[in-house]
């Protein structure tokens, strides 16, 4: 048996609603809340009251809950499960609370925290969990207090940093979460948020990989990172593992570096979920072709430097073999050229941009590694650039920005 803690004497219960008579005496706002709270668990609802405010009358034109326009008269709370007491007149309060604790059933008072024969805790729902936190005594109710405390757990949660796995089994899924260029800071809430409720996690090179520490034990996590000219585990591969785990009930986290959709081969990896029937979902991340070339201070348009912008794969340029590039419209096209996956092709992309028509002294920067403790910056031109990036040993990851915002890099 539990020993008696002092002072505490309320048991908390969650109460399951549904189809159920809650009679909610009062049509005020404070009133209208509790009607709220009642209608989103699917409670049957009847309101007495002389008048109401809008939302209530509304809903009850609607047909969602049932009005009784006239002032509170003993009956009125037969056959109620719950109570709320909520006429803003405290003879009439106690009244309704007197009645309904003759009839035995349990009663909310809206106008004093610290009577009723129950109490409304401030809640909180994430995912399909309930979080609700109250005042433990009758006497000693603080309700602003425990809003103050379910306000922080609240936000623990939605920052990722309470341990939302499930212990139960449950649908699988997969969520496709942009981790963004690789500091761990610039992930999304919602992606912290996925990592946190996440059984399996299916990791990519330049994803933030800081966060796997973060993980609970006995979260699975999968390296399918590829390094460049090295692919360890095939597109179709990782399609397949994605669909297996999710089809098992796990909840799979795809963590990508940048945005899912930036040349990130997200698009493929929905189409295999959704040809699965799994369900999947997508988190945007902070993409490398903005976010890098910040990481150096270069905006990528700047009035009256640039006002386009055009993300390229430097992977066409080696590969002009099969599909040759078109380089005059980009050398022409006076914007911002970013281009990733490049540091090997940026002898054929600066050559082929010359040879499209592209003055020689259009300024170019290339970052590697943005956003990381080895984080460099070559600057140059067009025509030197290939050059400088032979000479310091440019290498993969780097964005490439062409342009004449790129004479603004730090
Ligand atoms: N989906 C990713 C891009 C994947 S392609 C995104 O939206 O960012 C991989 C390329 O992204 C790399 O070859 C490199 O060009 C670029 N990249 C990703 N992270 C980088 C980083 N931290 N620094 C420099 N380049 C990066």
């Amino acid at each position: 048996m539990e020993s008696t803690v002092p002072g505490v004497d309320l048991l908390p219960l969650h109460l399951s609603l549904a189809g159920r008579l809650v009679v909610v005496v009062g049509g005020g706002p404070v009133a209208a809340r509790k009607v709220d709270a009642a209608l989103a668990v699917r409670a049957d609802i009847t309101v007495v009251a002389p008048y109401a405010c809008e939302e209530i009358a509304a809903a009850s034109a609607a047909g969602t809950l049932t009005w009784i326009e006239r002032d509170y008269r003993d009956g009125d709370l037969h056959g109620a499960w719950l109570v709320v007491a909520a006429t803003g007149d405290r003879v009439t309060d106690a009244a309704v609370e007197d009645q309904a604790t003759a009839q035995r059933t349990f009663c909310v008072r809206a106008d004093d925290a610290g009577a009723g024969t129950a109490r409304t805790p401030a809640i909180a729902r994430r995912d399909d969990l309930l979080i609700s936190v109250g005042s433990g005594t009758a006497t000693a109710a603080d309700p602003r207090r425990a809003v103050a405390v379910r306000n922080a757990i609240a936000q623990a949660l939605d920052a990722g940093s309470l341990p939302l796995r499930r212990h139960r089994p449950g649908p699988g899924r997969v969520v496709l979460v942009g981790g963004g260029p690789g500091d761990a800071d610039l992930l999304t809430l919602r992606g912290r948020r996925e990592l946190a409720a996440a059984d399996v996690v299916v990791v990519d090179r330049l994803a933030p990989r800081a966060v796997l520490d973060e993980l609970a034990p006995g979260v699975l996590v999968l390296d399918v990172g590829k390094a460049p000219g090295r692919h360890p585990v095939p597109q179709h591969a990782i399609n397949a593992l994605l669909v297996e785990h999710a089809r098992a009930g796990r909840r799979v986290v795809r963590l990508k570096g940048g945005d899912p959709y930036v040349f990130g081969r997200g698009g493929e990896e929905v189409a295999a979920c959704r040809r699965a029937g799994v369900p999947v979902e997508v988190v945007p991340g902070v993409t490398s072709a903005f976010s890098v070339p910040a990481a150096a201070g270069i905006p990528v348009t700047h009035r009256g430097l640039s006002r386009r912008v055009t993300v390229l794969s430097g992977h066409d340029a080696a590969d002009s073999a099969d599909e040759p590039v078109d380089w005059r419209p980009l050398a022409a096209g006076g914007g911002t050229l970013v281009v990733l996956m490049g540091a090997a092709a940026l002898p054929e992309i600066t050559s082929g941009l010359l040879a499209g028509g592209m003055q020689p002294q259009t300024p170019v920067a290339v970052i590697e590694n943005g956003w990381t403790a080895e984080q460099r910056v070559t600057s140059g031109t067009i025509s030197d650039i290939t050059c400088k990036a032979k000479e310091v040993g440019v290498q993969s990851p780097a964005v490439i920005v062409i342009g004449e915002v790129a004479g603004l890099a730090c």
